[in-house]
């Protein structure tokens, strides 16, 4: 399906991400995890980029959440003023998550927080009663994308348990400082064996803990990522 889509409402979340909301166009179905193409006029030329619905096929509007990057297509983005028009296409992609396992494991690498949100939202929302952990590697303190939303669900889902970690953490963080390793998830989560996986990040994130999981002897078909790429 594709829609052009007057812009709602714009959410500035950290230093470098913004939110975009747009009406849910009717009969626009998706399931959380997925993606939309979104394009826009870039210099005179319309320009094509994938990002993901990071609001939850509950709600009635749609939201995608931009990592700022300084780039043609992110400044367009970064310029947009509520009533501009975006096009919007999809939805796209295989890595959802609506309850069909007993306990996942979600792993995210900074802007790829936004599948997880939806599905973290999205099984809040639905009372689904899945274990699901998620555990956030970002740089610092202030590249948190949803932290209070995170936070505040956390509160109200006892089946939903959120880790950070950071890799540039400053001297007053108080928990992990380091990437997602084999022992955080040994330590953190002991019945991972029973899980589902899911990443996202961009590619290096994602491949690393590929690898992780592989030399954890994690099964293949356990796993199920979405690779951003392109920046
Ligand atoms: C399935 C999927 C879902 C995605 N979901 C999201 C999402 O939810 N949120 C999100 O933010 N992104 C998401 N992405 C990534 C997104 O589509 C973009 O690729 C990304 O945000 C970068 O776009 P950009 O226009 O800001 O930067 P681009 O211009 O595409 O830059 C990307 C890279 O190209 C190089 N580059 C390009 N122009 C320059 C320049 N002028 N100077 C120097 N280097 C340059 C740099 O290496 C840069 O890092 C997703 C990608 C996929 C495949």
């Amino acid at each position: 399906m594709k829609f052009e889509l007057k812009v709602l409402e714009i959410i500035k979340r950290t230093h470098d991400a913004k939110s975009f909301r747009f009406p849910r166009p009717e009969g626009f179905d998706y399931k959380p995890g997925q993606y939309v193409l979104v394009s826009l006029t870039v210099e005179g030329s319309v320009v094509t980029k994938p990002l993901t619905l990071s609001s939850s096929p509950t709600e009635d509007h749609i939201e995608f959440t931009k990592k700022l990057t300084g780039h043609p297509f992110s400044n367009v983005l970064d310029n947009m003023k509520i009533g501009d028009s975006a096009v919007v296409s999809g939805p796209f992609g295989k890595m959802t998550f609506e309850g069909e396992h007993e306990k996942v494991l979600l792993l995210s690498g900074g802007i790829g927080i936004t599948p997880m949100i939806s599905i973290c939202k999205y099984c809040t929302d639905m009372h689904i009663d899945s274990n699901i952990v998620l555990i956030c590697s970002n740089k610092t303190e202030n590249d948190l994308v949803f932290r209070k939303e995170l936070d505040e669900m956390m509160h109200s889902n006892s089946n939903l348990k959120i880790m950070y970690t950071l890799t540039r953490a400053s001297e007053s963080w108080i928990g992990y400082k380091e990437r997602i390793s084999d022992k955080m998830i040994i330590n953190e989560v002991p019945d991972y064996m029973e899980r589902r996986f899911y990443i996202c990040g961009p590619p290096e994130m994602v491949h690393s803990m590929e690898e992780t999981l592989a030399s954890m002897n994690i099964q293949k078909e356990m796993v199920k990522k979405e690779l951003l790429t392109g920046y």
